[in-house]
């Protein structure tokens, strides 16, 4: 067979522990036999981030800017542990948080979805996406503890040393609380931006929620800036034929329980935290939860939402046999193939992403599945594999 050519070159981010194991036996079994594709290999491993004091995890992050497609393996964010185990220079910052600041990304998680690994919720049948902004509200916030009586309140000094405003918050009679928060107009624009670019590109409905009955400023401010973008991407939404829906937050989370799903759900960043993790837990495992970043003017990252499975790596290590789910690292990769070749007109390549899911989906539908999906499966028969069995087993899928 021959192999298919991919002209431009794909960013690869190689990490660490049981995922970079899992790495390199996707690209030996499942990308290099059949693709001719140029990779622009990072090594985000741990003891080369040290190495270079990171400087690999922002030249990776500029990769992505320049060729618009990366793929990402799971990575280690080192604690005190780390620093020991690794003996690093120090506590270096989460790569994901680093990549997601130079793209001004948004992080969309999307599960796979499998015939017999039905939901918690009977009615979803198609992934719910989410789409949390990540910047500012609680997450950013400032709190104080009000002792007794006495007046809080908002002020605003502007910095051309125009008039001050004020708010008052509460005019306490005795012992509270307060807090504040914010957020900005550019981080929200780009936050709506990510998240049209993806609804299009996945030609599924954007939701959007917030409570902006009550918070007629603060809320209503994200609803306004999302309408705004939709006005801007209008012709876009027709010519994909999906459509922007404003919710009430109470609104959304009970028609997502009776709803199919297959939408595109975009969340304020506290809603994103919490829902994410229902929404997750309500598809199943952590590994069938891909995830993409993407940036407001249209670059991509893709990668397993799940870390780098340390408790398995050590099984490895000591030679056990291992029953790591390698799915969600096989859909980053075929997510960012298919994207690539969407982006340079590469019907082929994208075939073969399609054809590398289906090869994935079909081996798990016909009983053949790590550990974490056997107690899940409603398969008549099943087998549970090892971590390399399951990739053999795909590949044969692939190959027949
Ligand atoms: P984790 O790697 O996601 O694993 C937590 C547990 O979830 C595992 O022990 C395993 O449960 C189950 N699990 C996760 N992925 C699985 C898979 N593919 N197949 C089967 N089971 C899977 O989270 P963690 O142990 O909290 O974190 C480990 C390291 O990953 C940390 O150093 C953290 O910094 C890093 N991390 C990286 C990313 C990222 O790069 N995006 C995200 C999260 C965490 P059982 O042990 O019960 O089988
Ligand atoms: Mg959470």
């Amino acid at each position: 067979m021959s192999k298919i050519k991919v002209k431009t070159p794909l960013v690869e981010m190689d990490g660490d522990e049981m995922t970079r194991v899992i790495w390199k036996e996707i690209k030996d079994k499942l990308i290099h036999p059949y693709l001719d594709i140029q990779l622009e290999y990072y090594d985000l491993g741990v003891s080369y981030r040290d190495q270079t004091d990171d400087k690999v995890t922002v030249d990776s992050a500029n990769a992505i800017l320049k060729h618009g497609v990366g793929v990402k393996c799971a990575t280690i964010t080192p604690n005190a542990d780390r620093v020991k185990e690794y003996t690093l220079k120090k506590e270096w910052p989460s790569p994901n948080g680093t990549i997601r600041s130079i793209l001004d990304g948004t992080v969309f998680r999307k599960p796979i979805i499998i015939n017999n690994i039905p939901a918690a919720v009977k009615s979803w049948k198609k992934p719910i996406i989410i789409g949390r902004h990540a910047y500012g509200d609680i997450y950013r916030n400032v709190e104080m503890l009000i002792p007794g009586p006495g007046k809080a309140e908002i002020v605003f000094t502007p910095a051309d040393g125009g008039a001050e405003s004020r708010v008052i918050i509460h005019d306490y009679k005795g012992s509270g609380v307060v807090m504040g928060m914010h957020n900005l107009d550019k981080s929200i624009e780009s936050f709506a931006k990510s998240c049209f670019n993806y609804a299009i590109s996945e030609k599924v409905p954007l939701w959007f929620a917030t409570k902006d009955t009550i918070s007629k400023k603060y809320h209503a401010r994200f609803r306004s800036i999302f309408e705004q973008v939709s006005k801007e991407r209008e012709a876009d939404l027709k010519s994909a034929g999906i459509y922007y829906a404003y919710y009430l937050i109470d609104d959304a989370v009970a028609q997502i329980m009776k709803n199919e799903g297959g939408m595109l759900w975009a969340l304020m960043n506290y809603d994103g935290d919490v829902q994410s993790d229902m929404v997750a837990s309500g598809f199943g495992s952590l590994g069938l939860m891909t995830s993409v970043l993407v940036s407001p003017d249209g670059k991509y990252e893709y990668e397993a939402a799940h870390g780098t499975v340390t408790r398995h790596y050590r099984q490895y290590q000591k030679g056990e046999t291992t029953s790591t789910n390698s799915v969600a690292s096989i859909f980053a990769w075929t997510g960012a193939l298919h994207k690539r070749g969407e982006l340079d007109g590469n019907t082929e390549l994208m075939k073969f992403a399609e054809k590398l899911e289906k090869a994935v989906i079909d081996t798990i539908e016909a009983g053949e599945m790590t550990k974490d999906l056997m107690s899940l499966s409603t398969a008549p028969s099943k087998k549970q594999l090892d971590t390399f069995q399951f990739m053999d087993a795909v590949q044969k899928r692939l190959n027949s």
